[in-house]
């Protein structure tokens, strides 16, 4: 068993939160019960996921998703009445990573994706960013758009959607987590020779053929669901409390 601030404290610090300007705020979103014995990981905070973390009897729900987003009504009505309401009657506590957990040299979802894929990492895919969100890197051979959309596929365990946008191997891979097809002019611009992300818009095919770049929508889920479980295996072993990472499927 921790204590809540102790474990909040060392995760700001470990992901380095205060550092980064994001869409919502990063941390404690929702305050709960003072001492933690489970500790609950997932994605997004859906009232499924809360529902099982209840079930669960969890002490605290840690997401990459979690509320408060910017530019979001104030107001808590509907789905966001009975989200809360749930945490609260339950002293379920809310913590929350979104870009911290995206970047993170080890735990973040980037670094994650590429460690189950066998990427190695050359770089981040804004190069000027010490905060990179996408990185990018070289396969260990060269492979075809169909050898590469057939290893997410199996990594993932989810189809990705491939944009061949040109026929030639792929040997340099850029990739970023979520809903960043686009940064897809970044990839290109570092001479990528595929771009791998979560979704997919109609403009983004265009740009991928026109610009003769292979492009994976892999699932924005699906890319996300690392960081969140690395995240949580690290903090089980470094306070020794019960950890559960609780996969919710989205097909998106
Ligand atoms: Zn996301």
């Amino acid at each position: 068993m921790i204590d809540r601030a102790t474990l909040v404290d060392y995760c700001n610090a470990l992901l380095d939160s205060a550092a980064f300007q994001d869409y919502c705020p990063n941390g404690l979103q929702v305050e709960g019960r003072a001492s933690i014995s489970l500790l609950v990981t997932g994605v997004t905070a859906s009232q499924a996921l809360l529902d099982a973390a209840v079930a669960a009897d969890a002490d605290m729900l840690l997401v990459h998703h979690g509320y408060f987003w910017k530019g979001e009504p104030a107001v808590i009505t509907g789905i966001k009445q009975r989200r809360l309401k749930t945490l609260l009657s339950n002293e379920l506590n809310l913590l929350a990573y979104h870009l911290p957990l995206d970047v993170h040299a080890t735990l973040g979802n980037n670094a994650q994706l590429a460690q189950l894929m066998g990427w190695s990492i050359s770089g981040g895919l804004e190069p000027d960013n010490p905060r990179s969100v996408g990185l990018y890197g070289e396969l260990a051979r060269s492979m075809s758009g169909s050898e590469l959309a057939a290893d997410l596929a199996r990594v993932l365990q989810r189809e990705p959607l491939h944009i061949a946008g040109s026929d030639r191997p792929i040997k340099r891979v850029a990739w970023c987590t979520g809903a960043a097809q686009g940064y897809i002019d970044k990839a290109i611009a570092l001479g990528a020779d595929a771009f791998v992300t979560g979704e997919i818009s109609e403009p983004t095919v265009h740009a991928a053929r026109e610009n003769g770049i292979h492009f994976f929508s892999a699932g924005h889920h699906a890319t996300e669901r690392y960081g969140v479980r690395a995240l949580g295996e690290h903090l089980a072993s470094h306070f020794g409390i019960e950890h559960r990472f609780i996969d919710m499927d989205n097909p998106v």
